[in-house]
């Protein structure tokens, strides 16, 4: 590296300002100039700027209609069976009685109430709605 002043070969050029002009300079120089600090390298970001094109392709992969099928089948709350048997007598009812109202035989209502058997998705739903319960999760 040659001096821009003195013409020396410097083995560490410094950059100096003088009188406006940039120059590389030796080392016994720099003393005309005020040094031209280098300015701090910025650590270069490692944040992945990915993540949103990710986010979208992720999006694009799903599909919602797949789920909804599951939602549908909601779990039967564990105590259904007493449910459906302290809301039936609130209303006054005999098993029989209920099984009329909502189309079904009265033995399937017997084995609700006494929870051995898992109502159906129908029988869950006009239970649901006629005894104002709720039967699911
Ligand atoms: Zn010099």
């Amino acid at each position: 590296m040659q001096c821009e002043i003195c013409g020396k070969d410097a083995d560490t050029a410094v950059k100096v300002r003088i009188e406006g002009s940039e120059m590389m300079v030796c080392s016994n120089c720099k003393t005309l100039g005020q040094e031209v600090k280098k300015k701090p390298e910025k650590p270069k970001k490692t944040t992945k700027k990915t993540t949103k094109k990710q986010k979208i392709s992720v999006k694009r992969e799903k599909s919602p209609q797949r789920k909804s099928v599951y939602d549908e089948m909601d779990q039967i709350i564990p105590e259904y069976g007493s449910l459906i048997r302290n809301a039936r007598e609130e209303k006054g009812l005999t098993q029989e009685e209920l099984a009329d109202k909502i189309n079904e035989k009265s033995s399937i209502i017997s084995k609700l109430e006494n929870e051995k058997k898992l109502p159906e998705e129908k029988v869950i739903k006009k239970l649901e709605s006629f005894l104002e319960i709720k039967l699911r999760e």
